[in-house]
């Protein structure tokens, strides 16, 4: 069964775009993925296509308008799960894309402007979601990276050689850095244990490495793997008001 991805966007041709090349333009040839891009301004009633009216309450920017927003999303395929992207959402993670990729497909709305009236949240049971703490200018790069992270996990995109179980976030830790040849570059040398051929003391490094850059880099994630609270510089954890 294909993975079937509609997106509802004003900006349609920027689909396929880079999920059109490498691994996930391959896929899309090959039919285990399908993308049906479609232009919310059809949905408009009115003779200047309008999407968007400016924001109940004043400020600055215009707002997508939910009735038309509705009409985009009915005509979606039923029984695709709806995401909106959105700064306001929960974030992406890849426990949710692995249930994405599992599941029928997806279809995705993307805002511009300053958003989705919020009403066409509840209206149509469409789940909030957010790529990271930062504001993008529309919703599209956000809908491609998250469709490019259920992709390379659909059956046969990424080979038998790389099934994605060691990578970052799937055992709750950072994956272990990585290196390839020449041995030594610049002055520095690839970790003799590497180069050990001794598969168990590799694994134990491996593990060691992934668990301390985790620490390091995301105290968020290694709290939650159930690693020891990291403290701040000023001593507090992490957590608390400082
Ligand atoms: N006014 C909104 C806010 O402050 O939450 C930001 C609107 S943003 C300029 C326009 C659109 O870009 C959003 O509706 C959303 O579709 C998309 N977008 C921006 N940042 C995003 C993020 N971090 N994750 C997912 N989508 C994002």
């Amino acid at each position: 069964m294909s993975f079937a991805a509609t997106i509802l966007t004003l900006y349609p041709e920027m689909f396929p775009g880079p999920l059109g090349l490498s691994l996930a333009g391959r896929a899309l040839e090959q039919g285990r993925w399908s993308l049906d891009a479609v232009q919310i301004r059809d949905f408009a009633t009115d003779r200047h296509r309008t999407v968007d009216d400016t924001p109940a309450g004043g400020g600055a920017g215009m707002v997508m308008r939910a009735d038309v927003l509705a009409r985009a999303v009915d005509s979606a395929p039923a029984g695709l799960p709806r995401i909106a992207m959105t700064p306001r959402g929960s974030p992406l993670t890849q426990t949710r894309v692995r249930d994405l990729a599992a599941g029928p497909g997806v279809a995705i709305l993307c805002g511009r402007f300053e958003g989705f009236d919020e009403r066409i949240f509840e209206a149509r049971d469409i789940e909030p979601v957010s790529i990271g703490d930062y504001v993008l200018s529309g919703g599209e790069t956000a809908a491609l990276v998250l469709l490019d992270a259920c992709i390379r996990l659909l059956p046969g995109v990424m080979g038998a050689a790389s099934s994605g179980d060691d990578e970052s976030f799937e055992a709750g830790l950072l994956e272990y850095p990585q290196y390839t040849r020449p041995v030594e570059w610049e002055g520095r040398t690839i970790p003799e244990v590497l180069r050990s051929g001794d598969h168990a003391r590799i694994a134990a490094w491996r593990h060691a490495r992934a668990a301390a850059d985790t620490r390091l880099r995301r105290p968020d994630l290694w709290e939650r793997y159930g690693g020891d609270p990291v403290q701040s510089p000023s001593g507090a954890r992490r957590d608390s008001k400082e």
